[in-house]
């Protein structure tokens, strides 16, 4: 499920049905049905058999003859005085003008007229054409993007969202300051465009929202419809890219003829860059109907003035603003950006409150703890963190949502469900306590390093443990002291299996290749190492369309490879001798901590510092 369909499904709205597929698959679904039940419930006819034109001149003689119809020059049908059955079909083979006088002279009763029984032979005759069509039909319902609509191209993905009474505003979008004064002007421009065009002021037509996946940005444009009081016309930029060419550029038609209709209004255009990526760039050549529907974009932007009556203003957000085409930024298009940026950690706490005023709440929740807790989560992760922790309590039966349903919605979400069924054999669990007490004892004598949230040996999705820190603040940018005592502490569950086992598990793996990883960054890209100098080796290449791979581009000889190989082994070395140092000077309290540890499953800080005697 992506962000966006979690907002659409709390939001409590529902877009505009579409009345027109349903009214024509019922009239269908009542002609079928007509059809087969009278082809069911048909009169029982007595069977009637054809004879040949011998037996019935054969008949005729014996005057058994009661009745006859001639249905056409070639075919008769009639009715015996006696004889199973009584009625009966003839084929005269050749035209004989003795036949009528003959029938006359027996005293037969002659009808015309037509078989009694051909309007079900049409019927039947038309059930492979109608079962072929109801295929057909149904064919086209399901092909992508249908949904009934393959009769009506293009005219079926744009939603009008009506809120059944409530309205999402600036309120309900904690924090992002900055987007929301930038919006302020487009409301205020919704709201009274005369205002506006009085002082002869442009407005912009398009208004960017760039931001990562979850930050709220389909938040912030529906909240801007709110404030504005405007209707608010939602579609994604992947349902404009369709299986048929044509669809796209028609449904964009559609969605600005909607909004011309309804406006004032607000226009939204969803992952914009589905559909707005540079023309012609690319592997495997241009895909003709996206650049189509680009095409018809550009065209419908171009084709209303800003400042005319019908104030409509088209919102759009992406989070790769760097493959757009150029062509959509120009001016009088998207020609402004708003940054819809992550939270930082005073706004995690007001997301954090927004999404707990629906919940009930036990006293102690530490708002500022949790906050702090959830470093790099999006405004969508928040609201997750606070959904499980919400189901953790619904699961334990209370009343209220702790602390303690937080914390463990929190490890679920980073780490994994915690696996408390997991069998795991005495001497493992002592090896991880061992394990993650290293970790953890490092956090207290290391300067740089964060202080300790928590460790614990509960297993939580692949990790048998884990030792959390919690920064202070959320930083931006990290010192060359805090990266260096990050790998030590990356290494303190490898020295501490070491220090008391002799040998080592293969549970350090994902310590190991994080230490490697931050020391490469260090020699190769943050130029913190001496010898090596400031400089980027090995240019990061991102090409537009393969999303998220880096390709890493070699720009440097064999010899320098070797020297960088050097300088990370270097680093790595350093930062595991101290590890193994502190860990050994300090070997009686890592005892003690894992002891502890096998007993509580969990410790926080203030715990191991009562344990340790440790001061703050
Ligand atoms: P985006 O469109 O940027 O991917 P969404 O707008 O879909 O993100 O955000 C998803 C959900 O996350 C929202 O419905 C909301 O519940 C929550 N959310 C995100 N940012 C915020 C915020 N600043 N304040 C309150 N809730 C937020
Ligand atoms: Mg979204
Ligand atoms: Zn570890």
């Amino acid at each position: 499920m992506t962000d966006n369909d979690k907002a659409k499904q709390k939001l409590p709205l529902k877009p505009r049905k579409n009345n027109k597929s349903n009214l024509l698959a019922l009239i269908f679904f009542v002609i079928v049905g007509i059809f087969f039940a009278a082809l069911f419930f048909r009169p029982v006819a007595p069977a009637t058999q054809t004879i040949s034109y011998s037996t019935f001149t054969h008949f005729l003689d014996q005057k058994n003859i009661s009745k006859v119809k001639i249905i056409d020059n070639r075919t008769i049908e009639g009715t015996l005085k006696n004889g199973i059955p009584t009625l009966f079909r003839t084929y005269i083979p050749y035209q004989d003008p003795a036949l009528l006088p003959k029938l006359m002279e027996n005293d037969i009763a002659i009808e015309g007229g037509s078989a009694n029984n051909s309007l079900w032979r049409i019927l039947l005759e038309l059930t492979p054409w109608i079962i072929g069509f109801a295929f057909i039909y149904f064919m086209m319902r399901n092909a992508p993007g249908g949904g009934g609509k393959a009769f009506q191209f293009g005219k079926s993905k744009v939603k009008k969202y009506e809120d059944n009474g409530k309205k999402i505003t600036f309120a309900d979008v904690a924090g992002q300051k900055d987007a929301k004064y930038e919006l302020e002007e487009v409301v205020a421009f919704l709201k009274d465009s005369e205002r506006f065009t009085r002082m002869g002021a442009k407005i912009p037509k398009g208004v960017l929202l760039v931001g990562m996946p979850g930050t709220g940005k389909t938040l912030m444009a529906r909240a801007v419809a709110g404030e504005a009081n405007v209707s608010y016309f939602h579609m994604s930029g992947s349902d404009f890219v369709e299986m048929f060419v044509g669809v796209g550029a028609s449904r964009v038609r559609d969605l600005f003829e909607q909004g011309r209709k309804n406006a004032p209004c607000i226009i939204f255009i969803d992952e914009l860059d589905a559909v707005g990526r540079t023309r012609g760039a690319g592997y495997g050549g241009g895909h003709d109907e996206r650049e189509q529907t680009l095409n018809q974009l550009l065209v419908e932007m171009d084709g209303f003035e800003a400042n005319s009556k019908d104030s409509i203003i088209i919102l759009a957000a992406t989070n790769r603003p760097d493959v757009l085409d150029s062509a959509l930024l120009r001016p009088g298009r998207f020609d402004r950006q708003v940054v819809v940026a992550m939270p930082d950690v005073k706004e995690r706490e007001e997301i954090l409150k927004i999404h707990t005023k629906k919940i009930p709440l036990a006293n102690e929740i530490d708002f500022d703890r949790l906050a702090r807790a959830t470093p790099g989560m999006s405004g969508a992760e928040i609201a997750n963190l606070v959904n499980e922790a919400a189901l953790f309590a619904a699961r334990r039966n209370r009343d209220f949502v702790t602390m303690e349903d937080f914390e463990e919605a929190r490890d679920k979400i980073l780490m994994g469900v915690a696996r408390t069924t997991l069998a795991i054999s005495e001497k493992e669990r002592k090896m991880t306590a061992i394990h993650e007490g290293g970790h953890a004892l490092l956090h207290y004598f290391l300067k740089n390093a964060d202080p300790l949230h928590k460790v614990t040996i509960v297993p939580h999705g692949r990790a048998l443990g884990m030792a959390m820190s919690l920064p202070e603040a959320d930083s931006y940018s990290r010192t060359k002291g805090w990266i260096e005592d990050r790998i030590v502490i990356c290494y303190g569950g490898w020295s501490a299996e070491k220090l008391f086992y002799e040998e080592t598990t293969t549970g350090a793996k994902q310590d190991i290749q994080q230490a490697t990883e931050m020391a490469r960054h260090m020699v190769c890209e943050w130029g913190m190492d001496d010898d090596m100098g400031p400089i980027a080796y090995g240019q990061e290449e991102e090409p537009i369309f393969v999303g998220k791979e880096i390709a890493r581009h070699k720009d440097y000889s064999e010899e320098t490879a070797k020297n960088l190989d050097i300088a990370v082994k270097k680093i790595l070395n350093k930062a595991k001798e101290r590890a193994q140092a502190i860990l050994m000077e300090h070997r009686i309290e890592l005892e003690k901590l894992a002891d502890e540890l096998i007993v509580k499953e969990t410790l926080t800080d203030e715990e191991i510092r009562i344990l340790l005697g440790i001061e703050k």
